[in-house]
């Protein structure tokens, strides 16, 4: 098992700004993490950098305290897997799990043994003889995990391995990637704009946009501690109150459910706090709460979103278990526990 300092990581593209701009991360041993951050924030770049794709402008990578920042791509020891599988066609899924094998000299014997441990790892034993095309785009990445893993590298890099599958199978291939990755036990880095595949997978998930890393931790700690709007935004659905503070509670932001317990802002100035839509409970007009009208309706079955707005003409959205069959234009009641508020901090 391995682990992965990132200290400062750099790249400059030519001429451009920074695709990565200094980045710092630390990645223990044997941990899923997950790169997580809208098209061009540098997932990719950063990814590139680990494998010894791209040179790194300035800063370091340590793989167990070495620097391999220098160290050519074949010699860091690294399993990749890519979004377009990149298995060699005109080879059967035996011969594609051998490949790395047999350009590093192992003996027939040995390969022997592991592509068949392989085959049964991800599953494909009974495929063994099949050329890529005649397999599924599942299976097909399954060939692809295999043949990185059969190199028993030290890190294992995936790019948006499951963006070219339909929705019902990517999830399929979420589970298995992960119990995969426990039983081999591999440190991993993954690369995905997807917020659900990175909050079902990951030990730790980074959060990047533009180079930077806006935050990183457990799915947990991201979504119900976001530190800023845009990393509450981008890994579920959240309202944002711009609060002033409460002339009748010191040290309180006001909102439409009561005095919230603050961080003081300037004078005069809001702050901004984030309130996820599954915290707010909904009840009919009546019980005790804070009165708000339903202004639309989203039944998806398992749960339903309302959007509701309050007399002030503000609007929040709701997320929750279909309890009462409530319609549009229906007045009902709301309440929330005041601590799932949180502050953000400002961005500028
Ligand atoms: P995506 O999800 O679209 O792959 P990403 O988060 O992986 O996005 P990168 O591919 O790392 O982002 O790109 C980061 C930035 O660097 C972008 O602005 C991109 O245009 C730029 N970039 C990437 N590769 C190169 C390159 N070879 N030459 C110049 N600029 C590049």
């Amino acid at each position: 098992m391995t682990e992965v300092r990132l200290n400062r990581l750099t790249k400059i593209y030519s001429g451009g700004k920074p695709a990565v701009d200094s980045i710092t991360l630390d990645i223990p041993s044997g941990q899923f993490v997950s790169l997580l951050g809208p098209s061009g924030c540098g997932k990719t770049t950063t990814l590139k950098m680990l494998a010894g794709f791209e040179d790194v402008t300035s800063g370091e990578i340590a793989f167990d305290g070495e620097d391999v920042g220098r160290v050519p791509a074949e010699d860091r020891d690294i399993g990749m897997v890519f979004q377009n599988y990149a298995l060699f066609p005109h080879m059967t899924v035996q011969q594609n799990l051998a490949f790395g094998l047999e350009m590093r000299k192992v003996s027939k014997a040995e390969i022997k043994r592991r592509v068949q441990a392989t085959l049964e790892m991800v599953q494909l034993d009974h495929l063994a003889d099949r050329y890529p095309a005649q397999l599924s785009g599942g299976q097909q990445q399954r060939v692809a995990i295999g043949r990185a893993l059969t190199i028993e590298p030290r890190i294992l890099l995936l790019d948006e391995p499951l963006a070219n599958l339909d929705a019902k199978l990517r999830e399929e291939m979420r589970v298995f990637i992960r119990d995969l990755q426990k039983r081999v036990g591999i440190t991993t880095v993954y690369v995905t704009h997807d917020q659900a595949e990175a909050m079902t997978m990951s030990d730790l998930v980074v959060v990047m946009f533009d180079g930077h890393i806006a935050q990183a931790g457990a799915p947990r700690e991201i979504y119900e501690t976001p530190k800023t709007a845009k990393v509450a935004g981008f890994v579920g659905q959240v309202n944002l109150i711009e609060a002033p503070m409460d002339p009748a509670t010191p040290g309180h932001a006001a909102t439409p459910f009561g005095p919230v317990p603050v961080t003081a802002p300037g004078v005069g100035e809001t702050v901004t706090l984030a309130l996820r839509p599954e915290a707010i409970d909904i009840a009919p007009a009546g019980v005790p709460g804070t009165p708000a009208t339903i202004e639309r309706v989203q039944y998806s079955g398992a749960i339903v979103d309302y959007t509701l707005r309050f007399a002030d003409g503000t609007a929040m959205e709701v997320k929750t278990i279909p309890r009462h069959p409530f319609a549009t234009g229906d007045a009902v009641s709301l309440s929330v526990d005041l601590a799932r508020f949180r502050q953000l901090e400002r961005e500028y």
